[in-house]
Parts: C-alpha cells; structure tokens; sequence
C-alpha cells in the first residue's frame, strides 16, 4: 500500500457514521467556503479524485502536475485529521462521481473554476447526481462586472473602480480612493538597478507524501517537459502559510516600485509566488484580502497588489465566463498563424531575453508577469504565432495555469486575440523596453540599440497590421512614428521579421550576421 494510502487509513480511523457527501475538485482545496465549511467534520464526507487522464490531457510542467497531486494529497490528509471523511478516488471524474453518487447518494459541489471539468461534469449536474453550488472563492460577483462594464470592450480600470466603491476597500469616508488615485500604477514601474537585494525565495523539505507524488509524477508523466523541484512545492498547509508568511513580510513592502522589473538572476523579486496555491484555494482569496488590508505597507504596494487580486484576477475570471472560455468572441483577430516556434519548449533563439524567461519557465513552472506579457508574449505577437497554440503553450508550462486565468490572459491580453475586448492596445515593444526593464541585454550576442532585431520586427509589426490598428487612438503615435520610417528602413523591418521567423521556425538559432543592418 502507497505511503499516502496508509496515511489516509490512519489519519481516518475505524467507522465514519453517517455523512452529507461533498465533491472537492482539484482546484478547491479547502474548507473554509462552501458546502464543506458548513458542516461539522463528523458529518461531512469529501471525495477527492485523481483522474489520470486529466494529467495525460496535455504535457502539464511536471511541477505542476507535483503541485496538484501532492495539494490534493495533504488536503485529503488534513481532512481526514479533522474527522471528515474521506473517498479517494482514481479514475475519470465523470464515471467516478456516478459510480460513488449511486453509492452514497447525490454530491453537492461548488461551481468548478475551470470550464473544461463543468463541461465534463454537466451531464451529472444534469440528471442530479451532483447538485451544483455557487462558487464561494471569487471576491465579486457576476454582477459587479455586469453593472460595471456591461456590453464589451471591457476594461479592468472600470471594473475595479465599481469594486473598489461597492466594497469600500482603500476608500475614504468621502468616498475618494486611499491616496486620492485609484491606481498607483504609475509609480511602479522601476527598473531594478541590482539593490536593495531581493527576498530570498523559501525552499520547503519535503514529507513522504510529496516524494511519492514526485516519483508517481516521473513514473506516469516522465515524458511531459520541465524539471521537477519537490523543495519548491508548498505541499501541506503548513508550508502554504510558510510561503504566505514569507509574501507578506519580506514581498509586499517592496512589491509596488519593482512590480514591472525584470532580471536574469533574479526570477521573483518582490513577486509573492502565491498564484499556484492561490488557484488551488489552499489558501483563499479571501484570506490573503485580509491579511494585505491589515498590513502596515506603503499605499502603492498595497494598492498595487490589491488590484492584482481584487481587479485583474477577478476580471479575467469574468471575462471567461462571459464569453463562454474567449469561444463565443473572434479570438484570432490579427489572422496570425505561425506554428510556436521550439524556442518556447527550450531550444536555444539567440534572443537571450527570450531564452532566459524560456529557461526559468521550464526550470520552475514560474515566471512573473512582465516576463510573460512583455517577453512570450510580445515576441509570439511580433512572429505572428497562431494565438491558440501561445495560450496552450502558457497552459502546460506554469504551475499556476488553468482555463478560466491562462485563456483570457493570453488570448485576451498578451497575443491581442480578441483585439480591444479587454484591453487598450496590444501590449508590444521593441527592445527599448526590455533593456529599460532588464538586464537581459548585458550578455546578449546583440546590442538592443544596434543590431536587435526585436525593434525592426516591432516596427514590422506595426506595419503589417496597420489596417487592423488604424483609428485605435493609443496606437496613434507608434503608427505616426511607423509612417515615419523611410522606405528602406521598411524594406528591412519586413526583412529581418522574415528571416527571424524563418530561422526560429525552423528550430534555428538567430544570430548577428543573420540580421546584420
Ligand atoms: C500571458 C499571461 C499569462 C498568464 N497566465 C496566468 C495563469 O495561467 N495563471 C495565473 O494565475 N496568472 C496568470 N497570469 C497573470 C500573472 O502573470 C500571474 O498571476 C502572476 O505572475 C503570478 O505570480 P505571483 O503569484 O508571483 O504574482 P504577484 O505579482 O505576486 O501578484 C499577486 C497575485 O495577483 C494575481 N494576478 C495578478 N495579475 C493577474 C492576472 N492578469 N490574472 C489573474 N491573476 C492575476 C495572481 O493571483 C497573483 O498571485 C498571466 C499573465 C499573462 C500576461
Ligand atoms: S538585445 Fe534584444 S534580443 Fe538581446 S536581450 Fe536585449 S532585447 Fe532581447
């Protein structure tokens, strides 16, 4: 019997009376909202199911696999410790929850987050095998995002302003936002100059339980990319607030001014690395709100990670569920379709700040999100990669990804996909920024103000997608400053896009000469 099997059976002891049956999926890991937190633990019973085929679905980071596995593992552990009763399950999720509902009767569960498991459970909700809940994790409502940006273009700005108002959270007595600006954006966007030195990221020893999911996850996934780190993986609760503990104290102070920096040798900076356990719920939204608002911080830092948690994250949620997934709007506005190159599964560009965010990526399951919009995505926008295959990529390759984040945060804001649904412009750059914001071009076979590519195929960008672009006011000026270009600097721009995309498309490296001025 597996380590974690005998753990359950004595963590669970003899007999368990009768019980009011709850369905935990993966992604709910807690008892602190809904059905669960509602029943006392002597007649609750959870079942948890570990479904294979789910895993084999696509080729998940081996981390995140550990991190699902091994967070539903602990959950069950803790549970059982409290004196709920447990039934872990392995097998399809559909088949498992219609076998175990004619045994103990119908299942209550709360409204799964990701549309692809409400999709395969909705025959049973159907027929009442499972009798659905609302989901009791999100910190809005649907109606907050009706009342606040009802038809699309949806903008994150006026969401968050309707939240911020109805809540009074950082708002005055006379109504005003704390600091008199709603966003304290602007004010965070410092490039690291190498100090004050960053927090140091905890590392967590892991318990039997954790390295049997590791050797499971070698064992069945042994295939699927990345590398597996169990000292990196916040498995029991315990740990969890370790992680929290450490965001809280040594990341939210200096989490505003850095917020947009980016660094070879230092992945996370002031980031709070708690998305992954965040979207598991094995600590709450909810909880982490609190905790923030009663934290002594500088007002931006505050505010700055507020609209994180409170705008951004609740927004796209939103977003994903008003479009049915990004299915029901167009989500390929730009027509682009080029095969995503092998540089994001790790084979060598030559754009080093490119395959430094690739490398953490594959190394940790984790990159922040400047790296993500302004380094994958922004050069996938600028190669004109088809925009479902960046928003798969991004699925498989974080340990914090799932349908209802990853889908509108790629489609709808890092590829451009769905157009000004819910962003301004599209979030491109030439390498000004990423030098201005990194110290990846120290190191880089090209100089960001000479040879780089990336600033002809911005401007190449701007060129070929003109039309679409035109009468967008924030693209005004880029486009003017486009228009501007000789001919001859054109001719090159589409040239060096050309070259660049063959190069990588092929699998190749881009170097210098092949894109000498
Ligand atoms: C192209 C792209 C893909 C992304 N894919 C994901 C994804 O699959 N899963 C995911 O959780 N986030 C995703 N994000 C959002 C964001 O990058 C991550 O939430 C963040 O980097 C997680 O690291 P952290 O916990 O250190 O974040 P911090 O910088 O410490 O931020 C705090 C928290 O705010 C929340 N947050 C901030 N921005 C967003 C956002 N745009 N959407 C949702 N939550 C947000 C997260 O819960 C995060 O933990 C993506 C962003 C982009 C641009
Ligand atoms: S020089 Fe260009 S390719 Fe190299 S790291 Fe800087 S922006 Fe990236």
């Amino acid at each position: 019997m597996s380590v974690f099997r005998r753990a359950l059976r004595e963590a669970m002891g003899e007999g368990s009376g009768a019980r009011r049956w709850v369905y935990v999926p993966y992604d709910q890991l807690t008892h602190a909202i809904g059905p669960l937190s509602r029943l006392r633990p002597s007649e609750a019973g959870i079942v948890l199911i570990e479904n294979p085929e789910k895993g084999a679905r696509r080729p998940y980071h081996k981390q995140k696999l550990a991190l699902v596995l091994t967070s539903q593992r602990h959950f069950a552990l803790e549970q059982a410790k409290r004196g709920v009763a447990v039934r872990y399950e392995v097998g399809p999720y559909g088949d498992t929850l219609r076998r175990l509902s004619g045994e103990l009767g119908p299942l209550t569960m709360m409204r799964p987050a990701e549309r692809e498991l409400r999709e395969e459970l909705a025959p049973l909700v159907q027929d009442g095998a499972l009798v659905e809940e609302p989901h009791e994790g999100w910190l809005t409502t649907p109606e907050d995002f009706s009342a606040s940006c009802g038809d699309p273009p949806w903008r994150m700005d006026t969401f968050y302003r309707h939240v911020r108002t109805r809540t009074g959270i950082l708002m005055d007595d006379d109504g005003q936002p704390a600091g008199g600006r709603l966003s304290f954006d602007a004010d965070n966007r410092k490039a690291w100059p190498g100090e004050p030195a960053p927090p140091e990221v905890p590392r967590f020893r892991p318990d039997d339980i954790t390295r049997e999911v590791a050797a499971l996850v070698e064992d069945r996934f042994g295939g699927h990319p990345g590398i597996l780190d169990v000292g990196a993986l916040p498995a029991s609760q315990a740990q969890v607030r370790r992680l929290w503990d450490w965001a809280r104290t040594s990341c939210l102070p200096g989490f505003g001014p850095y917020e947009d920096a980016m660094a070879s040798g230092e992945r996370t900076l002031w980031h709070t690395r708690i998305s992954g356990v965040l979207n598991l719920h094995r600590i709450t939204p909810r909880e982490v709100l609190d905790d923030v608002l009663a934290l002594e911080l500088p007002l931006a830092s505050k505010e700055g990670f507020i609209r994180q948690l409170l705008g951004w994250r609740e927004f796209v949620h939103h977003v994903h569920e008003a479009t049915d997934g990004l299915r029901s709007v167009p989500s390929n506005v730009l027509g682009a379709s080029r095969d995503l190159p092998a540089a994001w599964w790790g084979t060598p560009s030559g754009l080093r700040c490119l395959d430094e965010v690739v490398r953490a990526v594959w190394e940790e399951g984790y990159s922040h999100h400047i790296t993500r919009l302004m380094v994958l995505s922004n050069l996938a926008l600028l190669l004109d990669v088809d925009p479902r295959q960046l928003t798969d990529w991004f699925w498989v390759a974080y340990t914090d990804a799932y349908d209802w984040v990853v889908e509108p945060n790629v489609l709808g804001m890092g590829a451009f996909a769905t157009g000004t649904l819910m962003i301004t412009k599209p979030y491109v750059s030439g390498a000004a920024y990423i030098h201005r914001m990194s110290d990846y071009c120290a190191g880089c076979a090209f100089h960001p103000k000479k040879d780089c590519p990336i600033t002809p195929m911005y401007w190449a960008f701007l060129q070929r997608h003109r039309a679409s672009l035109e009468g967008n006011p924030r693209m005004a000026m880029p486009l003017a400053s486009c228009a501007r270009r000789s001919d001859a600097q054109r001719q090159r721009d589409a040239a060096v896009f050309e070259r660049v995309g063959e190069l990588l498309t092929a699998g190749g490296l881009v170097r210098p000469d092949d894109v000498a001025p």
